[in-house]
């Protein structure tokens, strides 16, 4: 995967888009002040954050939800495997608070979204990965 695919992701549609656009942003700032030295490139990633980047885009892409996923901090379903889940745990704390000075929007849009009530059950075949294959 090169660095300028990570941005966006090709797979995801609606919600699930810009859910993947607020993770791509939290992991980023969180590899620039723990892992990378050189700031080669302005979206580069170190391979470990690439790797974990590649697994919420799988695992948004398989989410059973689909665009009415609730925040995965409320989701019941609990779908990282415990190394992912731990990582993704320690960057959304560096993070999480400081995206609201770094991407005020999309921070804003995650916390408004976590208050609102988590559907009791997903529905059949509304993941992403189900209507993309249907397409
Ligand atoms: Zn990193």
């Amino acid at each position: 995967m090169t660095a300028n695919k990570q941005v966006r992701s090709e797979l995801l549609q609606g919600a699930l888009k810009t859910e993947y656009k607020t993770v791509y942003h939290l992991v980023k700032h969180y590899c620039r002040k723990h892992h990378l030295q050189v700031q080669s490139h302005a979206n580069t990633l170190c391979h470990a954050c690439s790797s974990l980047l590649a697994y919420a885009e799988f695992r948004l892409d398989r989410c059973p939800y689909g665009q009415a996923k609730p925040t995965c901090n409320k989701c019941p379903v609990h779908c990282y495997k415990p190394q992912q889940k731990q990582e993704m745990k320690t960057v959304m704390r560096y993070s999480g608070p400081r995206m609201l000075l770094s991407h005020p929007i999309l921070a804003i849009r995650h916390l408004l979204h976590e208050r609102r009530p988590v559907p009791k059950k997903p529905m059949a075949n509304v993941s992403n990965r189900h209507i993309r294959k249907q397409q």
